[in-house]
């Protein structure tokens, strides 16, 4: 059990705000300003270069990855932080690719993160080998794996949706083909429960700023299975993915294990940041958060349905087949949102017509989602939504 009053306490959250974005973009731990400035003050501006081994900079990346990776269930030493998702999407499936090199196809759905599926082209192209990329319905993803497909590459919670692909299902499918499953747990990671290592999953990948709160910017992580982990060939291939990366061969020798997975330089100051936001994760048990999550989605719907008439869901009703967010169609949504957001009320918008709020039981409680019900009826129910003043698109939306 997770006391969710202790892990509240323990993140800022703005006066009068209800966040509902976490999703997004976790909130700022309260230790997390006093780790970076420490990391400032005392690692870069005391020990300098010094830094790198007194501080223990460089082995942070595989550090305060097994602490991520227990929340995906990894065993120690399979998962790396580094760079962005997107680029580990890129390496992840360079290294599947690889490990299936006379099939052709890459399998993915029309629910997928774009970068995701822009990563795949820009390795398509790169590769040069004829690969295609074929985008299905979520829903057909299961009919589509056969003998033809080499890696099936999936986001387990759709950013959109929040549809939940069933993980174990669909990896044993993707493995009696004999392909090699790669799955982006970008909406699960401290969402929903994971066991990459009972699934037997090949290859996940991840970032840790959206429910795991290690701030805008943080590295990304990557999971590699064991029984790939020391014959994957790392397609970017950095020093500090090599052997020994202080030789300063001139050829390149893939480093042991996950480490292989690392590119280049850590972001030191993110990691920092990152480790105060682990420190709250070290306390939470992630079959508690998805407890709860399903009872705060559960009480939102039901309070949304009942006063909104307008809005319709988007989401999946069983809450077995969606993630940790709910989202409602909305011809105005944008717009809507705006409204929402002006009355202390963040969501997001996702194009066309998706009003999209995350529920992150770490700081999101029952009495704030009764509260957020009834502002959001207030500006549903009175259109406060109609006013020149949200129609103007930002550039993030
Ligand atoms: C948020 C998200 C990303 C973001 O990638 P970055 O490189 O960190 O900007 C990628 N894929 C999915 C599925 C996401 O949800």
């Amino acid at each position: 059990m997770t006391n969710f009053a202790a892990t509240k306490a323990m993140l800022h959250l703005p006066d009068g705000m209800i966040y509902l974005n976490g999703n997004s973009l976790g909130p700022l731990p309260k230790t997390a300003a006093g780790r970076v400035s420490q990391a400032v003050t005392d690692e870069w501006g005391e020990m300098l270069i010094t830094g790198w081994n007194r501080a223990g900079w460089m082995a942070q990346p595989s550090v305060l990855a097994d602490r991520v990776g227990r929340l995906i269930g990894a065993q120690p030493g399979t998962t790396v932080l580094g760079d962005t998702l997107s680029i580990k999407v890129y390496q992840a499936l360079a290294a599947a690719l690889d490990l299936a090199p006379d099939r052709k196809v890459i399998l993915t759905d029309s629910g997928n993160f774009p970068t995701d599926i822009y990563m795949a082209e820009g390795l398509i192209r790169t590769l040069g080998k004829g690969h295609e990329l074929r985008v299905v319905a979520p829903q057909d993803v299961a009919d589509n794996i056969n003998d033809e497909v080499a890696v099936v590459m999936l986001t387990e919670v759709d950013y959109r949706t929040g549809r939940l692909h069933d993980m174990a299902t669909l990896t044993d499918k993707t493995h009696e083909v004999g392909a090699i499953s790669l799955w982006d747990l970008a909406h699960s990671a401290g969402a929903i429960e994971v066991n990459v290592t009972a699934c037997n999953v090949d290859f996940a990948v991840g970032c840790t700023y959206k429910y795991l709160n290690g701030g805008p910017g943080a590295p990304a992580f990557i999971y590699v299975a064991p029984e790939h982990i020391d014959t994957c060939k790392p397609a970017l291939s950095g020093w500090l993915g090599h052997e020994a990366p202080f030789a300063f061969d001139l050829d390149y020798r893939p480093g042991a294990g996950i480490e292989r997975m690392r590119v280049g330089t850590p972001s030191v100051l993110q990691m920092a940041a990152l480790e105060a936001a682990l420190d709250i994760w070290d306390g939470v048990d992630v079959a508690s958060v998805r407890a709860t999550s399903v009872a705060l989605t559960e009480q939102f719907i039901a309070g949304i349905e009942a006063t909104c008439p307008m809005l319709t869901l988007a989401s999946p009703r069983d809450p077995l087949l969606r993630g940790s967010q709910v989202s409602f169609r909305f011809a105005e949504g944008y717009a809507a949102m705006q409204a929402c957001i002006a009355k202390g009320v963040i969501g997001d918008f996702r194009a066309p017509d998706i009003m999209r709020f995350g529920f992150t039981p770490l700081f999101i409680d029952s009495v704030d989602v009764d509260q957020a019900i009834s502002i959001i009826a207030d500006v549903m129910q009175n259109q406060l939504w109609d006013n020149p003043a949200y129609q103007t698109r930002a550039a993030v939306t």
